[in-house]
């Protein structure tokens, strides 16, 4: 079916989930798409599939990634456009970029209380939830070690400035990470002197959550929606069958591992493909290991969580992915109410129980089930 590998290209450059001027690879790291246009499926198929009526569609360029906003119904556009200036308005808010964002206003002013917006107090206060589940695997203060790196998150008015640290800078960084040492008091935030927080780590999953709520809100029942590889699939397609969702083979990016049939789920994925430069013949990648400063190299290259909320499978996939294969493992086990597909370095998969009878492999890949 080869409309529906062109359809896959094209969509793995639309949806690529980082800025144009920040990485070193241009494809999406989650490519969404219906069931035959994946598979490959008989032209029976295809014909079926060109029944379907035709989405309103919105790419919006945000967060430093490229978004795609797909809709079913009447006043799909209408609400498409609004969702696209939601998505904006969170962007205000959380960019470390902004200057007049609450975080910037936060990180300029640290030792010093700062009010902030609903949103940005419910981003932190979620962000500091995940850190005590997750053992500081998820550390919103991480953020002065990401900028020393020369990954940042926000907009892109900056070429990147990769580096590898000096180690004593990486070690004075280190002693002002804690997101314990966050204070919230309603929606004023404070943080310690030479604190500094970013929420990039979740931000996605903010407005993937805050995006289908308005959807849902305004009577949409048939969405899929892809913030830069955070993809979020809103009831059925149209022809009533549940949306296949697909992840990206994390060493070869134009391959998938593997697709998920999915419904009113989010499929978020962190991996270490996007943004990372080399130096020395060695690759450094944007998720920091809290405990070391170092990009975190515990064994997982790719971290998908799948769940009902968006906002906790982005700050929960970011914080797999820094624990490693065991830890992970052992989290999924403890954790019943997550589900998640792990790959390591050597290309082990790793699929927890409750996805077993909606995944399906690629061809020669096989899956460890991890059983709760
Ligand atoms: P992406 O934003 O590429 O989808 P993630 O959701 O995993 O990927 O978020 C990675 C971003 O989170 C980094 O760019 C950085 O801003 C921030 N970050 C990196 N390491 C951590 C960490 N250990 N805890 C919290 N945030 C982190
Ligand atoms: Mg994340």
């Amino acid at each position: 079916m080869k409309k529906g590998i062109a359809f896959i290209v094209v969509l793995g450059m639309l949806l690529c989930g980082c800025s144009a001027g920040q990485n070193n690879n241009q494809t999406s790291k989650t490519e969404i798409s219906v069931q035959s246009q994946v598979s490959e499926e008989s032209s029976e198929e295809s014909k079926e599939e060109s029944k379907l009526p035709e989405p309103e569609s919105r790419d919006v360029f945000a967060m430093d990634t490229y978004m795609v906003l797909k809709a079913y119904g009447n006043n799909a556009k209408k609400v498409l456009e609004d969702a696209e200036n939601e998505i904006h308005r969170l962007e205000s808010l959380f960019s470390v970029k902004l200057r007049d964002s609450d975080i910037s206003k936060i990180n300029s002013t640290s030792g010093n209380p700062v009010t902030v917006n609903i949103s940005t107090r419910t981003a932190i206060e979620k962000a500091i939830e995940i850190g005590k589940m997750t053992d500081g695997a998820l550390d919103i203060t991480v953020y002065p070690l990401v900028r020393e790196w020369g990954f940042t998150t926000g907009d892109s008015d900056n070429e990147p400035s990769y580096k590898i640290p000096d180690q004593w800078l990486i070690d004075w960084h280190l002693g002002n990470v804690g997101y314990d040492r966050v204070h919230l008091d309603g929606n004023i935030v404070t943080l310690p002197t030479d604190f500094e927080i970013d929420l990039g780590a979740l931000a996605k999953g903010y407005a993937t959550d805050a995006v289908i709520q308005m959807l849902d809100e305004n009577g949409i029942d048939s969405a899929l929606i892809n913030l830069g590889g955070n993809v979020y699939a809103l009831g059925r397609k149209p022809d009533n069958k549940k949306w296949t969702v697909g992840i990206q083979n994390p060493v070869d990016k134009d391959k998938m591992i593997c697709s998920l049939s999915v419904e009113n789920q989010a499929v978020i994925t962190s991996g270490n493909y996007e943004r990372f430069f080399e130096a020395d013949g060695k690759k450094y990648w944007h998720i920091i290991d809290p405990k070391t400063g170092y990009p975190a190299d515990n064994g997982i290259i790719s971290a998908t969580v799948i769940g009902s909320s968006g906002l906790d499978c982005d700050a929960l996939s970011t914080a797999l992915f820094v624990m490693g294969t065991e830890k992970a493992i052992e989290f999924c086990k403890n954790h019943k109410e997550i589900d998640a597909v792990l790959v390591t370095k050597d290309m082990k998969i790793y699929v927890t129980d409750n996805l077993t009878k909606s995944i399906t492999m690629e061809d020669g890949l096989t899956y460890e089930e991890i059983k709760r």
